[in-house]
Order: structure tokens, then C-alpha cells, then sequence
């Protein structure tokens, strides 16, 4: 089993078919788009690489993402994606941890060469150009695919962890394979004719979309502008619509408002959007109904996490839609039913399963579920008991097996979709001159669904938002900013001195944008 069969298979049936474009522009056939894979992974065996090594991508969505991807798999090799936001100083930790000698990186988001590496790639440059031209006498899709076990290592993806430190996320061929059969049951039915549009990062699970849309042939579209930009999602659906898209539901929110601004109808709609996945961060039940009603019902939503990729439950597109089904109201407030491969229990602390109704942590079982975490096996052995991966969100289930999630037992803060743990920041904030103490939780906002919010003690100076905003900017990735100070004289706390952040959270949510 290796992922890299998938590419051979289109590649020998349909060499023409469209398959990889910059916005309009068709960059790759699939006959070009194995070949240039087949190529690099030819390059990088002459190199040196062993199946097994991994290589890291650290860019904005790109184009080559999907043929570097695919060039890597074909070589027996693992890939590191890793998040275009980071700060060099996360990368180099994640560089060093996951023991890559090779990345791929923009221009843009690594100006300067990266600690730790043998050859750091600027995806844009000839010399990349260079790797993917064809070999002197290839002929298609050579050399041979490198074997690959269902339990090989196939993509390593770093999220933060509670300690501060992120933890290497192990997914293997088989969890991919599966992830990618699941979506073409539980989330949508997928044809050759369709267009999978990268708005979100690639290095998360919106780039694990490229599985499903290569099993089935279809288009992948990267937005020229490599990101999210609601005006040009709509152009692009106008131009190669009707698109399928991944997006969380910040960008949903900003998707529909556009939609909203420019007239659009339903119908409309439909033309330039076939399905629009969501998840990643709760979704509120007024913004899904105006959703579904500005836009239609083209919407479908995904519970997973990055150690069971995309796959957990779903919403599908005909229960958002089934307005008339009694308990539509709960349902749509739901993250839906477990996934076709996967089964969920809703646990006490001792694992055991609890009752439809009440509420526990949401334990998964099934083959997309992780490996193990990277050189962490006391980190794995929290996570997977028994098979059980444990989520961290808290959750209950109704007597039809839909799941509404409560609350997350990890103290994790998700803004615009991207997950932040308080402990990183804090550490950060630390290190700051004049800084005694310091808490950071989430408050409730309505564009980024949380934004992170920090109660600061000082030992000496005086009270100073901006210096402390820029001194997070030199250790951590912007997204991971407090957007708002508080100063305090001290921070609450129990008897035993640990720091209240129920209080807290309380306090933020009250606390006007402007205070600091
Ligand atoms: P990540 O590992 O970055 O994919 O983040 C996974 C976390 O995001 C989950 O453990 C949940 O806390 C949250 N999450 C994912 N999907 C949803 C969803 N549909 N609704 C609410 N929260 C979600």
C-alpha cells in the first residue's frame, strides 16, 4: 500500500485529464502530475533519501505542494507539513524533532536558511523546476513506485501540545487510504468531473483533501492568491465551479457574507459551490441556518482532529437540510454521526461509556486513528488506550448516535480555526521583560469563533500592550497573539496556588476589546 498508487492509477487511465491548477491556469495533467512525481522521486533517492526519511513543506498553499507530496510518497518517503505561520524558531524545534534533511519551503515564509538542514528548496525556483523535469529516456510514470506497508509512515503533522512543545502526529498509508474512502461515503459523492479548491492551509487537513479528489480524479485548484479570499472563491467557481472546498467556520461566516453583498442566489450558488466541508471549530446553530439559507444546501460538516484526520463524525448535506426532521434544531447544533470507519464512545475518566445524554470525554476507535506521536511514547500512551484515542473534547451522544461536543477537557483555544494552547503563549509572555505572571485564555468572538486573551501581573514598568505584542511577534506565529490585554495586580487562584481560568474565562468574556 502506498498513497503514490492513487497518482499511477489516474496518471495511466486519463494521462489528459486536467489535474492541478494555479486559479485558472491548468499547471499539471495527471499524465505531467505523475510524471514530475515519479521524477523527484527518483532525485531524491539519488540524493541520498531512503524510504522512510521525511522531508518538510513549509509553504503557503502552492501548486507543487500536491506534486512535491505525491514525489515523496512515490519515493517511500514521509512528509512534514507544516503550518506557513510559524515562526522559524517552531520550525527549526519541528526540523530538529522529526530529523529532516530536506524541505520545501516559500520564499516568503522563510527568507532565510533554516537551522539543522542539508538543502532547504525555494518552491518556486529553477532549481525546483529542475527536479520535476522529466529524467533523460523516461519513459511516463517511472521509475517504479517504492513499496510502502499499510503501517509506514506517510505524513508527520506537529500540533501544539499542552506542554508547550508540539507533538509529531505519526498518519500512515492506512490511515490516509481510509480517510480518503471515508469521504467518499460519509461526505460527499465524489466524480471525476469535480473541483477540489485549497482555500484553507494544505498543511492541515484541507491538504489531506488531495486524497479523495485523486482517488477520483478530479480537478485540484489552488487560488492563485494561495489563501482565502471570499470574492475570489467565487470567481474561481464561476470560472471551473461547481468547487468543493474545506473551510472553517471563520471563513464560512466571511464566504456567506460575500455572497450576501453580491446578490447571490441560491441557485446561483450552486453553480460555483458543489460542497463546502466545514469544521475544525464549533459552529453556531444561527450561522449554519444562515448558511444553509443564503446559500443553499451545500454545506457538510466534519468533527475529527489531526490524530484522526478529518474523521470522526459528520453532518451530512441531507441532515442539514432535513428542516422538517423534529429534532432538526439539535441536530444541526450537533457535529453528527460517527464516520463510516470509526466508532465513538462518550466516556467517564475510567473510559467506560456513558449513557446517550450525558456528558464525558469523546474517545474514537477505528483506522484512521494515529499511529502514535513521534519519538513520544508516554504522550501516545495518554492519548491511545486500548485502541481508544482519546479527543480531549467533552461531548454526549442522543439516543441516535448524533454527538453535540460541550467543551474541550484540553486547555485549548481554536481561532479562525487554528488551534492555540494558552501554555505556549504564556511562555512566551514569560520571557518578557517586567512580567511576573501571566494567564491566557480564550474569549468568545464573533469572527474568529475565540480569540486569545492574556491577564498580565507586573513586577516592575508599567503597563505596556504593544511591547508585549511585539515581543510575541519575535518568539511565536502572529495567530498565536493575544489580541487584548488585561493588567491585573494578581492573578485568581485556588488554595493549592493553580491559577483560576474558569475565572478567567469568565472575566474575558465580559471584558470590553478595547481594555489594556
Ligand atoms: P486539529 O487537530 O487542529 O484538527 O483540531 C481538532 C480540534 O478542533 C478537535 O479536537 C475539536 O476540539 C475541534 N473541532 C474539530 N472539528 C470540530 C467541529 N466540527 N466542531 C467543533 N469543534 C471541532
Amino acid at each position: 500500500m502506498n498513497l503514490a498508487h492513487l497518482l499511477q492509477r489516474q496518471a495511466l487511465l486519463a494521462p489528459d485529464a486536467p489535474a492541478i491548477f494555479e486559479g485558472t491556469q491548468q499547471v499539471a495533467t495527471y499524465g505531467q502530475w505523475g510524471q514530475r512525481s515519479a521524477t523527484l522521486a527518483a532525485r531524491l533517492h539519488a540524493a541520498g533519501l531512503a524510504p522512510g526519511d521525511r522531508v518538510l513543506l513549509f509553504m503557503r498553499n502552492h501548486p507543487r505542494y500536491l506534486e512535491l507530496l505525491l514525489g515523496a510518497w512515490w519515493a517511500g518517503l514521509a512528509v512534514v507539513p507544516v503550518n506557513a505561520k510559524l515562526h522559524p524558531a517552531e520550525v527549526e524545534w519541528i526540523i530538529d524533532n522529526a530529523q529532516v534533511r530536506w524541505a520545501f519551503v516559500s520564499h516568503d515564509v522563510a527568507p532565510r536558511p533554516l537551522a539543522g538542514l542539508e538543502r532547504q528548496w525555494e518552491v518556486d525556483s529553477d532549481a525546483v523546476s529542475a527536479l520535476l523535469a522529466p529524467l533523460p529516456g523516461q519513459a511516463g510514470a517511472d521509475p517504479a513506485i517504492t513499496p510502502r506497508g499499510p503501517d509506514d509512515l506517510a505524513w508527520l503533522f506537529y500540533t501544539s501540545g499542552t506542554t508547550g512543545r508540539p507533538k509529531g502526529v505519526m498518519l500512515t498509508h492506512r490511515n490516509l487510504m481510509t480517510m480518503g474512502l471515508t469521504y467518499a461515503i460519509d461526505v460527499d459523492a465524489l466524480q471525476s468531473g469535480d473541483t477540489m479548491v485549497y482555500a484553507a492551509p494544505m498543511s492541515h487537513g484541507c491538504g489531506l483533501y488531495a486524497v479523495p479528489h485523486l482517488m477520483a480524479g478530479a480537478r485540484h485548484v489552488v487560488p492563485a492568491s494561495g489563501g482565502v479570499d471570499a470574492a475570489e472563491l467565487c470567481a474561481l467557481g464561476e470560472a471551473l465551479g461547481p468547487l468543493s472546498t474545506f473551510a472553517a467556520p471563520t471563513i464560512v461566516q466571511r464566504l456567506v457574507n460575500h455572497v450576501e453583498q453580491a446578490g447571490l442566489t441560491p441557485a446561483e450558488c450552486a453553480r460555483r459551490f458543489k460542497t463546502i466541508v466545514y469544521g475544525g471549530a464549533p459552529m453556531y446553530r444561527a450561522d449554519i441556518e444562515r448558511a444553509l439559507a443564503v446559500m443553499g444546501p451545500r454545506f457538510v460538516q466534519i468533527y475529527g482532529q489531526g490524530e484522526t484526520p478529518m474523521v470522526a463524525t459528520a453532518l451530512s448535506r441531507q441532515q442539514l437540510a432535513n428542516h422538517s426532521h423534529p429534532r432538526w434544531g439539535e441536530r444541526i447544533a450537533s457535529v453528527g454521526v460517527a464516520q463510516t470507519p470509526v466508532i465513538i464512545r462518550v466516556a467517564d475518566a475510567l473510559g467506560l461509556p456513558l449513557r446517550p445524554g450525558h456528558t464525558g470525554e469523546v474517545l474514537v476507535r477505528g483506522d484512521t486513528v494515529m499511529a502514535g506521536y513521534w519519538r513520544n511514547p508516554e504522550a501516545t500512551a495518554a492519548a491511545v488506550r486500548d485502541g481508544w484515542l482519546w479527543t480531549g473534547d467533552m461531548g454526549s451522544l442522543d439516543a441516535d448516535g448524533f454527538l453535540t461536543l460541550k467543551d474541550r477537557s484540553k486547555d485549548l483555544v481554536i481561532s479562525g480555526g487554528s488551534n492555540i494552547y494558552p501554555r505556549e503563549v504564556e511562555e512566551v509572555l514569560l520571557t518578557a521583560p517586567g512580567v511576573a505572571e501571566v494567564a491566557v485564555v480564550g474569549a468568545p468572538d464573533p469572527e474568529w469563533g475565540e480569540v486569545l486573551v492574556a491577564f498580565v501581573v507586573l513586577r516592575q514598568g508599567t503597563p505596556d500592550s504593544a511591547a508585549l505584542d511585539t515581543h510575541c511577534l519575535a518568539h511565536i506565529a502572529r495567530f498565536k497573539r493575544p489580541k487584548r490585554y488585561v493588567f491585573v495586580e494578581a492573578l485568581p487562584k485556588n488554595h493549592y496556588g493553580k491559577v483560576l481560568k474558569t475565572e478567567l474565562r469568565r472575566r474575558a468574556a465580559l471584558s470590553p476589546p478595547a481594555c489594556g
